[in-house]
């Protein structure tokens, strides 16, 4: 017999608001809860999903599912803008200490594939070697322009 779950009420979990309990129990014995999200739309949660220890590995519940969803597409897309910008810091920074010892038309190049594309040029240079050790720009989607032949690498 599963002990009687914490009344948990009225308590809120980032947009999930607590209304009401449920009869359903996980394999392992906890109790679920109906939510209420901001969105209006409500969301049956297990009890060990619900949590405000964020700094834990387990997986927490915030939202209902739809707006589960939107939140991971949001963190995903700000993820790849924030590497993004690195990609092009790190690029910029080795690039710096090129200059005179790779061709000048190679230093005005977009520093990254993404860059290329919104620009809609092929090419990059990211100053760095290739996997054989060719400093050379890039072509979007081709790789290194040394490697295949395209250009001579600078040394
Ligand atoms: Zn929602
Ligand atoms: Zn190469």
């Amino acid at each position: 017999m599963p002990s009687k779950p914490r009344n948990r009420l009225g308590e809120v979990y980032g947009q999930l608001t607590v209304v009401r309990g449920s009869e359903r129990r996980s394999s392992s014995g906890n109790a679920y809860w109906w939510c209420r999200c901001s969105c209006g739309q409500e969301r049956e949660v297990p009890s060990d999903k619900l949590s405000h220890n964020l700094s834990r590995r387990k997986p927490t519940i915030t939202a209902c599912i739809d707006c589960s969803r939107e939140l991971q597409i949001e963190a995903v897309c700000a993820k790849n803008d924030r590497e993004e910008r690195q990609r092009r810091l790190a690029a910029e920074q080795a690039r710096a200490g090129l200059q005179g010892s790779v061709p000048e038309r190679w230093l005005k190049l977009p520093f990254t594939d993404a860059q290329a594309r919104e620009r809609g040029e092929v090419l990059f240079f990211r100053g760095t070697r290739c996997l054989r050790g060719h400093l050379a720009p890039y072509r979007i989607n081709g790789g290194c322009l040394a490697c295949a032949g395209q250009t001579p690498s600078a040394d």
